[in-house]
């Protein structure tokens, strides 16, 4: 094997140049392994256009990609879970095991978290990385690395339907239908919900809501969305609301659509950090207001029902580059929103 590898380097905003670079050694409970398929994030997009998220503020040289799969080429002398030529995906974040956070089972709050391409952690837009062997999953034979790659997001949907506790027979509205509102929208179903209402401004994303499941689905360029939501339970509301198109007016619609009783699932990052709410509507009706920060412990179940067959993560995918065309296909799922869901580097 030759000692370095292909490196996808963000230089500078706007800008991917490929470097060598060596290829890194695994430590004793870590494995190496050769990436296949990398998922272009919206954070990696953000990361790359504007140069921050919040406090997060790239310092080049930096590598973005976090949503990833891969064969394991080497292992550590002390890693009995995996073997060289096992197919896997690795979840991205590698939490420090010791904190509050951690003991309790929330290691997505550890403030000590490791976590892929968030600044100054590198990603993995590179042909090698090792990772520690236990937050990598092998997958089934039947599923391809681009699908495995998607475990992550998937993550995301599946961890705020579990925060929520749904419930089947329950109303569900999903304002975003972008690749993590219909990887929520996969997970309700996966969860047992029928009655699920998927909001988005690009008809292929609300044709995909559509082909995946959603039973109702609303373009809000061309109706009320408060309005439709009203006439589709009633008048009565929906019994959960999760907003994952990380808007300041889809934010404090929330609170306008859901009943009683009901939950309000904060997913999408707005671009300012204060949004007027209605907190009188949250609290005479009692509303459960949750905030969704990456996941935790979903991984098992993830990858149980990606090789159960239980869920579609290969219909998302739209468009492919390859690794040397990473920087390419940043600006393009930057610039091509309304004609794309799922953008992958393939190595
Ligand atoms: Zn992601
Ligand atoms: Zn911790």
């Amino acid at each position: 094997m030759a000692d370095t590898m292909k490196v996808a380097v963000m230089t500078g905003i706007g800008q991917i140049e490929i470097e060598e670079r060596p290829i890194p050694i695994p430590k004793e409970d870590e494995v190496l392994i050769r990436i296949k398929s990398v998922g272009v994030c919206g954070s990696d997009v953000h990361y790359f256009v504007e140069g921050k998220i919040g406090d997060y503020i790239v310092k080049p040289p930096f590598i973005l990609g976090h949503e990833c799969s891969g064969e394991v080429v080497e292992i550590g002398s002390r890693v009995e879970n995996l073997q060289p030529g096992d197919r896997v995906t690795m979840e991205p974040g590698i939490p420090c095991g010791k904190c509050d956070y951690c003991r309790s089972g929330r290691y997505n709050l550890c403030p000590n978290v490791v976590f892929w391409a968030t600044p100054p952690v590198d990603g993995v837009f590179c042909e090698y990385v090792t990772h520690s062997a236990s937050f990598t999953y092998p997958i089934a034979p039947e599923v391809s690395f681009e699908e495995a790659a998607l475990v992550e997001p998937l993550s995301v949907g599946f961890y705020a339907s579990g925060r929520a506790k749904v419930e089947p027979g329950r109303v569900a509205l999903i304002l975003g239908s972008g690749p993590i509102g219909l990887v929520t929208l996969e997970s309700l179903i996966a969860r047992g919900l029928t009655q699920i209402i998927s909001v988005d401004i690009f008809d292929l994303r609300l044709q995909k809501a559509k082909e995946l499941g959603a039973r109702w689905v609303i373009n809000a360029k061309e109706e009320e969305v408060t309005q439709r939501v009203k006439e589709i339970t009633q008048g009565r509301g929906v019994d959960y609301v999760f907003e994952t198109a990380g808007g300041v007016s889809t934010t404090q619609s929330t609170v306008e659509v859901v009943k009683k009783g009901g939950k309000v699932v904060l997913v999408g990052l707005p671009s300012q950090s204060r949004v007027e709410l209605d907190v009188i509507k949250i609290i005479d009706g009692e509303l459960d207001v949750l905030g969704i920060f990456r996941y935790a412990n979903t991984y098992p179940g993830c990858v149980d029902l990606l090789n159960a067959g239980r869920v579609d993560l290969a219909s998302l995918i739209t468009h492919r580059f390859s690794l040397e065309e990473t920087g390419e296909a940043l600006k393009f799922a930057h610039e091509h929103k309304a004609e794309s869901i799922k953008v992958v580097v393939n190595l």
